[in-house]
């Protein structure tokens, strides 16, 4: 093909394609417009997550008449001006392309009346292409309604993820501008269905028990540590509280959520053992530094910044939380901290030449298990049994574990797993994206013996539970599920199942430490003896370790 220049729609289109990549990227960028223009109140409503219809209301300045065809123009801003401005920029926006981007990929309407103006204005743009514009009288501020996103560019439509997670990343983004803006009410619909619903707060910490939950907001630790240059303020969780992934570590660079690697990183390392193995804190930090220290113009989103002084920000980053956790909780610290807390060690591989070994995964006709003799309890966790060839040594948890995982198995072939009713339905505090994550897999769940229902937009109600389980586990199965489902991006509803059922059982299974009597011993050795495949539980670690009976004679140093 021979080069030629590619016509100015088409061009439009590609550089849409940076800015506007979803439905929460519009969302996000007509939100910072709003707050850009002082806005005291931003409602925000979507119909089909986003993609059939997205409307955000502010009471910002508003635009005035003789600039609205301007604003849809492509790197057309009131923001910024000069070179210089680049290193100085004060407003979310500055590169005038998010109205032009999302114009030349959606049907658009906007309503907005300048403040000190008489009359306001409307204008319809489709496909960047003014269709329609006139007086009208409205109040002051801004209403922009973009429809039918990805209407003329039909392959971007079909990247787009499901209703579900798209409502999802723009609770997300609402979430986080709540946060940063917390002296700014927040009104969030998703199908005319409330979701957020944040009025002003007087203070930040307000704002985040609106958004969490009063009992989250309770236990963090506040931040506070500046040096002549930067501040670093917010909130991070206690030793003891803390998250299976990283979705509640959020960072705000001068007021602007960012994603950066480093910044987490250096919280992490304010942890250092305080946090267990793959286990993450919540972290809400503010770093506000000179305007001219951070580079803003590094991704055609915003969402990434560069510093000047990177080293200086994760150090300061550091001494904040570590500060925060050394003088908030000195008991825990110390004691978890110190060189004694108990190493675990690996399960396996055991070295060879030891006594025990791990049995290798029978196959054919010997996966099963020998008959037992159950002849005591060691240490509360394991079970000490005789067997044909040897000594067997059990732990309970993983036996019990691998046991109720082929029970629950089974049942599931035959339909939905049996649940408890409560009598006393129980409430869970959860965040909005949380909300509806349970809200999409309701079905998935109840199949599974676990009936859960929204419950305002920041809690659920569980009717029911799977019969195995006991209510005081309730709360650490469903954590375990909204990681799953965050981890999982687009999971397969079978794997889903199985996994959730691993779950169920983990919860649901004797713990070590737990006393069993004899009676008991012998009934989880019978039932692990049906099992089709004893030697593991169902997350792969070992259920059995054997002490075959020549190789005890042999220690012994007695004639085989
Ligand atoms: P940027 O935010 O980078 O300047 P945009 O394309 O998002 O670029 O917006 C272009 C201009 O339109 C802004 O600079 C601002 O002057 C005006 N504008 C957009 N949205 C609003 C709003 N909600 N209230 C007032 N002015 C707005
Ligand atoms: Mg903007």
């Amino acid at each position: 093909m021979p080069i030629r220049v590619l016509d100015p729609e088409l061009v439009a289109q590609i550089a849409a394609g940076e800015v506007i990549e979803r439905p929460a990227s519009v969302v996000k960028e007509l939100v910072e417009n709003a707050l850009d223009a002082g806005a005291s109140r931003i409602e925000v409503e979507t119909e089909g997550g986003g993609r059939s219809r997205i409307r955000v209301a502010d009471d910002g300045c508003g635009i005035p008449a003789a600039e609205v065809a301007l604003a849809f123009a492509r790197h057309a801003t009131s923001k910024i001006s000069a070179p210089e401005d680049l290193f100085r920029i004060a407003t979310l926006g500055f590169r005038g392309e998010a109205l032009a981007a999302i114009a030349a990929v959606a049907r658009v309407t906007c309503r907005t009346r300048a403040v000190g103006e008489e009359l306001g204005t409307y204008v319809r743009i489709e496909g960047g292409e003014i269709r329609e514009q006139r007086p009208m009288a409205r109040p002051p501020g801004t209403e922009m309604i973009v429809e039918d996103l990805f209407f003329n560019t039909p392959a971007r439509r079909k990247f787009l993820k499901g209703e579900g997670a798209e409502r999802r990343a723009i609770d997300l983004w609402i979430s986080r501008y709540a946060l940063a803006y917390p002296r700014v009410a927040f009104f969030l619909r998703h199908d005319r269905r409330e979701a957020l619903t944040l009025p002003a707060a007087r203070e930040p910490r307000h704002r985040l028990a609106a958004l969490y939950g009063a009992e989250v907001a309770e236990a963090l630790l506040e931040v506070h540590e500046a040096d002549e240059e930067m501040r670093i303020s917010g909130w991070i969780s206690p030793p003891g509280m803390d998250r299976p992934d990283r979705q509640e570590m959020a960072f705000f660079v001068n007021g602007r959520w960012v994603q950066d690697r480093m910044l987490p990183a250096a919280v992490l390392q304010a942890y250092h053992t305080l946090l267990p193995a793959g286990r993450f804190p919540w972290s809400f930090l503010w770093i506000d530094l000179p305007l001219d220290a951070v580079d803003v113009n590094v991704h055609p989103a915003k969402i990434e910044v560069r510093f000047r002084d990177p080293d200086r920000v994760f150090r300061l980053v550091q001494r904040a939380a570590h500060r925060a956790l050394r003088q908030t909780a000195p008991r825990v610290f110390q004691s978890v901290a110190s060189p004694m807390a108990p190493v675990s060690m690996p399960a396996r591989p055991l070295p060879p030449g030891e006594p025990a070994d791990v049995l290798p995964k029978p196959s054919g006709e010997e996966a099963g298990l020998p008959p037992l003799r159950v002849i005591g309890q060691l240490q509360a966790t394991y079970i000490v049994a005789e067997g044909p060839d040897g000594l067997y040594l059990l732990d309970q948890h993983a036996a019990h574990e691998r046991v109720l995982y082929e029970e629950l198995m089974a049942r599931r072939q035959e339909g939905p797993l049996p649940a408890q009713p409560l009598l006393q339905p129980v409430l869970l505090e959860v965040s909005p994206e949380e909300g509806s994550l349970l809200e999409e897999h309701q079905e998935t769940l109840r199949e599974l013996g676990l009936w859960i229902e929204p419950f305002g937009p920041r809690a659920v109600r569980v009717r029911a539970i799977p019969a195995v389980l006991s209510a005081e586990a309730i709360r650490a199965v469903i954590q375990d599920l909204l990681f799953d489902l965050h981890e999982a991006r687009r999971p397969m509803e079978a794997a889903l199942e199985a996994r959730w059922i691993r779950s169920i059982c983990k919860r649901a299974a004797v713990k070590a430490g737990q006393v069993l009597g004899m009676e008991q011993m012998q009934h989880l050795v019978r039932a692990l003896e049906r099992c089709a495949m004893p030697w593991t539980c169902p997350h792969g670690r070992p259920t059995v370790l054997r002490f075959p009976l020549g190789q005890l004679a042999h220690q012994f140093g007695r004639e085989p």
